[in-house]
């Protein structure tokens, strides 16, 4: 694996590989990887000649309150990590080959992006999702770019983009990785005492409670979203959000008819963390 931290040298390898003919992955991260990236890298590995796994902690997608300086690094860790997994090109650019003094264009996408995690961390949030990635799409000119589920907004706001820009980019969403007690993977997890990450276990089993309360045939969105809130008072959590919405657009539903997305976020100790399931109603 090489690591590159300019867009000539990261162009450079993507333009040999696909002068051979190759096909080219992009796993975009902010590193302090976890088994979740690994798995996006596995999966970009099986299916592509050459990936690329981005390491960027982007500071346009931060709050002013939020966690920029704590956020989790090391390169190193993860750049061993990455190569395990199957990452051929570590891109690791400084802060000033992303945004050149004098940086002034964002992308944003309305709509979808204005409930859940973009109300709550507001529009910026997603205004710099958008603009990294889209520049990361320039950059390196990837076939398929990995994402995973885990955060399903993102996914969708992503797919969006790439539709509306015609941006020529297969996206990949990938499954939830869990510890074995069921708490999504989240680099965000190292924030958790141990009080705190026993209690965020409650966040999955609150999906698990809605997903039993539609399996034994609750169609109702309160009944389905009060099945998983009963789980989080018990953990003494009071989420941010927990709300039910259709999987394509983030509607609002006030029933499960066939696919539906239950969404929460919630502050546990030190961490906010979000956890998500898409509950089926079969007919
Ligand atoms: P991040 O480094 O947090 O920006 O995440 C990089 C990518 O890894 C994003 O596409 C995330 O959705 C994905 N990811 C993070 N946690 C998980 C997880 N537990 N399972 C699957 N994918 C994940």
């Amino acid at each position: 694996m090489r690591i590159v931290r300019t867009v000539s040298e990261v162009r450079a390898a993507v333009t040999g590989a696909r002068s051979g003919g190759g096909i080219v992955g992009l796993v975009p991260t902010m590193g302090a990887l976890h088994d979740g990236h690994l798995s996006l890298i596995r999966a970009a590995r099986a299916e592509n000649d050459l990936v690329v796994m981005s390491l960027f902690v982007n500071p346009t997608q931060f709050g002013p309150n939020e966690d920029l300086a704590a956020y989790p690094r090391d390169e190193a860790r993860d750049a061993e990590l990455a190569e395990g997994a199957g990452a051929d090109i570590l891109f690791a650019p400084p802060v000033a080959e992303v945004y050149p003094h004098g940086f002034s264009t964002s992308i944003h996408i309305s709509g979808i992006t204005e409930v859940l995690d973009g109300a709550h961390r507001g529009a910026e949030h997603f205004d710099g999702v958008a603009t990294v990635v889209t520049k990361l799409f320039h950059m390196v000119a990837p076939d398929a770019a990995y994402f995973g589920q885990k955060d399903a907004q993102q996914v969708l706001v992503i797919r969006r983009l790439v539709r509306d820009l015609d941006v020529p980019v297969r996206i990949i969403a990938c499954p939830i990785v869990r510890e074995p007690d069921g708490l999504a993977m989240s680099s965000r997890n190292v924030y958790l005492d141990p009080e705190a990450r026993e209690r965020a276990t409650a966040l999955n089993r609150a999906l698990d409670a809605a997903e039993a309360a539609v399996a034994a045939g609750e169609r109702s969105a309160g009944a389905v979203i009060d099945a998983a809130r009963t789980v989080l008072v018990a953990a003494d959590i009071d989420p941010e959000y927990l709300e039910l919405r259709s999987p394509d657009d983030l509607r609002e539903l006030d029933r499960v008819d066939g696919e539906a997305l239950l969404a929460v976020a919630a502050r546990v100790g030190a961490a906010r963390l979000i956890d998500n399931r898409i509950l089926e109603a079969t007919p």
